[in-house]
């Protein structure tokens, strides 16, 4: 019988079994897919190299920079590129550069003089209460314009979310406790500036091969023991432990599961084994988001691209929530002579966007970067992603929803959980909550001690890494 047996090879399963191979803990991971990875996945393309999925992680995050260090991925580690000088965003129909200074806004015209004097004021608000959406939250400590021309697209273009759905409290924690604790947020974050913290989001990294090498880098610490194309299908509780079946593949005995997949595959395996945990799992939906890539020549793009990329706010309209400048963000995403850039189209403003077809969204994609950065040539590389599951949604009543999941090892002791829905969808909140699930799973089974084991690192590890022509994209292909 193994220690634990994960299911689900993205990043979050990949970091938590490292988390317990290296406590010397038996894990299998068990990933329904040909490849792992999850929704990190990277493609080269003729000289190019597109993001399917993340393209950044927060270098502020400890778990995650101190992952990249012992995964000994530190010399592939890549900064934002010095071309990024600033953020944009639509306005009216076109792009407004803001600089990156946090008194960025203040000094902009994007918003109206009395937004801006709104905005200062935020110093001034009182305190609120009870549970609000982040428009609410927004709205109240630093205006209504600020809100829906700044916050919206925000939330819009990073969380594929909208402001006036998803919970302060769940999706942005340390706004709320800024508040709280020094009765203002731009206070609070002055006041921690001061004492050398950084803004939050500030600084971002990537890998040279991108972001799918941190998949790639856990896998050959991990060897054999993950299994790509098994899915679980059920887990059954058993007298010492839990069986999982593995369908056609059999099934396989172990003391403790960690789910670390998709919310809404934890609610199919939860249920009948924990019927509280099964309906809050099922109460996360992750509408369909699209990806958008396209390769240009430079000169057939008019904007310096001087920028990580622009967000849009729902009533600007548009058809995509947002972009990337990816050759600008990260040396080595186009060749000599090109750029490339991504539009993310989708997510809770409009899911049906999300899953419209290839040409339909290559087409958007194209009128946009024309309209927006005067993209006017024929694009050398189109390619479009298809998540038919985006990003979860951090809905009001999330953090109760959590708190009944987390309770899942309480009523079924052995069972835990992992993943995008719990503490943020991103890579290094992922790696964090997954580090944590290692921690509880080392507690139940009896703790190994804190002197971690070496893992070899098996280059020639047997389970296909995903690549050009070995990526079976689930539900939907990849198309050009
Ligand atoms: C388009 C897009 C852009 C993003 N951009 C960023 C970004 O720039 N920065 C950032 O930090 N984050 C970003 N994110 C968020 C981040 O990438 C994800 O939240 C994170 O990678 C999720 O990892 P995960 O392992 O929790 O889940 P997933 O990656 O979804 O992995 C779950 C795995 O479980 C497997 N699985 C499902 N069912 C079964 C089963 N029954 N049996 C076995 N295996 C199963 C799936 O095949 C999958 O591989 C982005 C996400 C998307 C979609």
């Amino acid at each position: 019988m193994l220690d634990a047996v994960v299911i689900g090879g993205g990043i979050s399963g990949l970091a938590a079994a490292y988390g317990l191979r290296r406590r010397g803990y038996r894990v299998t991971v068990l990933e329904r897919q040909a490849h792992i990875g999850g929704n990190a996945v990277s493609e080269r393309l003729d000289g190019f190299l597109m993001e399917h999925g993340p393209s950044t992680v927060n270098a502020g995050a400890p778990v995650a920079t101190g992952l990249s260090r012992e995964l000994g991925l530190d010399p592939e580690r890549c900064d934002l590129g010095a071309g990024v000088r600033r953020r944009y965003l639509v306005s009216r129909g076109a792009l407004c550069g803001i600089s990156v200074h946090p008194l960025g806004f203040l000094c902009s015209d994007y918003l109206s003089l009395g937004a801006r004097l709104r905005l200062a004021a935020e110093v001034a608000m009182p305190r609120g209460g009870g549970e609000e959406t982040v428009a609410a939250f927004c709205a109240r400590r630093f205006g209504a314009e600020f809100a829906a021309r700044v916050i919206d697209p925000l939330v819009g273009g990073i969380y594929a979310a909208r402001a006036s759905e998803v919970s302060v409290a769940a999706l942005f924690p340390k706004l709320v406790e800024l508040e709280r604790r020094h009765g203002s947020v731009l206070g609070g974050i002055l006041r921690r500036r001061r004492h050398g913290a950084t803004m939050p989001g500030s600084r971002l990294f990537s890998w040279r091969g991108g972001i799918g090498a941190l998949p790639r880098a856990l896998a050959r610490r991990l060897g054999e023991t993950v299994q790509t194309g098994v899915t679980v299908r059920r887990i059954e509780w058993r007298r010492h432990g839990f069986r999982l079946d593995l369908g056609a593949a059999g099934g396989i005995d172990a003391r403790t599961v960690l789910i670390a997949t998709q919310p809404h595959v934890a609610a199919r395996l939860l249920d009948g084994i924990d019927g509280p945990a099964a309906a809050a799992a099922a109460g996360i939906d992750a509408p369909p988001l699209a990806v958008v890539f396209l390769g240009f020549r430079r000169q057939d793009v008019d904007h310096p691209l001087d920028g990580l990329g622009f967000l849009a706010a729902e009533d600007e309209r548009r058809t995509l929530n947002g972009a990337q400048f990816c050759s600008t963000m990260f040396a080595g995403r186009a060749p000599e002579g090109h750029v490339a850039v991504a539009g993310y189209f989708g997510g809770a403003r409009e899911p049906g966007l999300g899953a419209a077809s290839a040409d339909e969204l290559i087409a958007f994609a194209r009128r946009e970067f024309r309209d927006l950065i005067g993209a006017h040539g024929q694009p050398l590389v189109a390619r479009v992603r298809h998540w038919p599951l985006g990003l979860p949604q951090y809905r009001l009543g999330h953090q109760d929803r959590v708190a009944a999941l987390v309770d899942a090892s309480g009523r079924q002791p052995g069972i835990f959980l992992t993943g995008n829905y719990f503490s943020g969808p991103s890579v290094a909140a992922c790696v964090a909550e997954a580090a944590e699930a290692a921690a509880r799973i080392d507690r139940f089974l009896g703790g190994r001690g804190n002197v971690p084991i070496a893992l070899p690192n098996t280059s020639g590890s047997r389970h296909p890494i995903a690549g050009v022509g070995e990526i079976e994209f689930g539900e939907r292909q990849v198309s050009a």
